[in-house]
């Protein structure tokens, strides 16, 4: 597949760091194909994560990514998915490698800046999950 979904989370937007996670994003070789601003209500938020229902941090997580604003994005590359993982680096900011988003930009494993879609599948159902058929062309 050659798109993920995205979103800079609110601890990142929060801190004004928009601009430079977008120029690490553009820098990276990934085209902005889509792009918003909005607030998740928790539920929203817990539709989104739905698939980690049963894991312990669900309700933390919902409460943080509905806390503030949040810029989801489709991004287009050759690869997108994995190439987009790569450059975010990993979960916890502690092993994310040097060069990579979560580096510079995560707080701690929950307050790390960005997510990245997981497959080709999981990106398109994100993408429809936050943008309109003619808002993703
Ligand atoms: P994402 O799907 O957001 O790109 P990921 O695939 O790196 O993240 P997952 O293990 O799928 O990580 O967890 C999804 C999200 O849940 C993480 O991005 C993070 O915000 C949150 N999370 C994961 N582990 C923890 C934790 N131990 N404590 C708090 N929040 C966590």
């Amino acid at each position: 597949g050659n798109r993920t979904l995205t979103m800079i989370k609110p601890n990142a937007v929060a801190n004004n760091h928009i601009g430079g996670i977008i120029a690490m994003i553009e820098a990276g070789g990934f085209k902005v194909v889509a792009m918003k601003k909005m607030k998740l209500s928790p539920e929203l938020a817990g539709k989104f994560y739905e698939v980690h229902k049963e894991r312990p941090f669900y309700d933390e997580l919902c409460e943080f990514m509905s806390s503030g604003p949040i810029i989801p994005m489709i991004l287009e590359k050759e690869n997108a998915v994995a190439d987009y993982r790569e450059l975010i680096g990993s979960t916890d900011p502690a092993e994310a490698a040097e060069g990579t988003i979560r580096k510079k930009y995560a707080k701690s494993k929950g307050e790390n800046a960005v997510h990245g879609s997981d497959s080709d599948e999981n990106a398109a159902l994100e993408s429809a999950f936050f943008f309109s058929e003619t808002e993703r062309f």
